[in-house]
């Protein structure tokens, strides 16, 4: 039982507890039969990318994509990652997963970039895991090199709370990335998951405003007063801000008048499987009315 708390408060970040609880039972069972189906899911292609829209408040033109994973699980139906990402994580198969997700972003976004505009943004989530690995430089260049996307035209996306050993390394790796022109995104900033001690620590392009800051934000309230200073933080450090969650035509307006660059949320799209992607792409008309 102890055992089962302490890979909870593992699974938590650093420096937590956890007391042991009679559901961490039924859910360890739970992630032991997701961790022996997702060996399986690998082999039989189950794992999928779903596309959501990131758009240019100011020109309203989608400038780029979020590649989001999914789980056609033949007998759960379509999982999002927060029910198999974890698992992956704990097992090491994110490795596996997550090269072979970032070769499936990288290929479908050179597609695009051919059929729908050159200068599409593919935007892809790291995972702590990946981030840690030595060989995530070379794994990235190869999977530009084999797919032909431009290296500028592919964003990782990275959270504080992936940082768990070595922040120097880590910093290399980052750098070494960049350098080729691969941009890096903070995502979730003003959470627990990132912080302003990351911007100071690591080398970035782009902040990403977490969502529960939009999503409270109504005329004049305090969480108007946060998104404006964090995109007046963007500003100074000359990052590109991007807003998550829009659900709604009044925070839109609210970050139209904050002047904040890029937006992604319900309100434009979800994230869509890639034939229904490329449908909204090639006929989006515009900021929604
Ligand atoms: P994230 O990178 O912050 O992605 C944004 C999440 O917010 C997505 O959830 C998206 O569907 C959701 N979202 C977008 N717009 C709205 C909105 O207007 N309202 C609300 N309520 N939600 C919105 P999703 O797809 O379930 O992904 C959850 C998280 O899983 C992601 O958060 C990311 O951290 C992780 N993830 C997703 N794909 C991958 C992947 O390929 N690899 C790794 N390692 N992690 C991934
Ligand atoms: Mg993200
Ligand atoms: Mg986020």
């Amino acid at each position: 039982n102890a055992d089962l708390a302490m890979y909870v408060a593992k699974g938590r970040g650093k420096g937590t507890y956890a007391v042991f609880e009679p559901e961490m039972y039924s859910s360890s069972l739970e992630s032991l039969s997701i961790s022996t189906d997702l060996r399986n899911a690998l082999e039989r292609d189950e794992l999928l990318l779903f596309y959501q829209p990131i758009v240019d408040l100011d020109s309203g033109d989608i400038s780029g994509l979020e590649a989001l994973a999914r789980w056609k699980h033949p007998v759960r139906g379509l999982l999002s990652p927060a029910e198999f990402i974890p698992v992956a994580e704990e097992s090491n198969l994110i490795i596996e997963i997550g090269k072979r997700l970032l070769f499936m972003a990288c290929a479908q976004a050179q597609e695009w970039r051919k059929t729908l505009s050159p200068k599409l943004q593919m935007s892809f989530n790291l995972s702590a895991k990946q981030l840690e690995d030595p060989n995530l430089v070379p794994i990235v260049t190869e999977a530009l090199a084999m797919t032909g996307l431009p290296p500028e035209n592919l964003i990782l996306e990275i959270t504080e709370s992936m940082l768990m050993g070595n922040v120097e390394a880590t910093v290399r790796q980052l750098t070494a990335l960049r350098k080729q022109g691969i941009g890096i995104a903070i995502d979730d900033f003003g959470t627990g998951h990132s912080s302003l001690g990351l911007l100071k620590r690591l080398p970035v392009d782009i902040m990403k405003i977490d969502r529960t800051f939009v999503h409270s934000m109504t005329e004049g309230s305090q969480d108007v007063a946060f998104v404006e200073a964090m995109l007046n933080l963007g500003d100074s450090l000359k990052l590109r801000t991007v807003a998550e969650g829009i659900e709604t035509h009044q925070q839109m307006r609210l970050l139209q008048e904050l002047a904040c660059p890029d937006v992604q949320g319900y309100l434009f799209a979800k994230p869509m499987a890639p034939s229904d992607t490329e449908t909204f792409v090639s006929t989006f008309d515009g900021l929604p009315e």
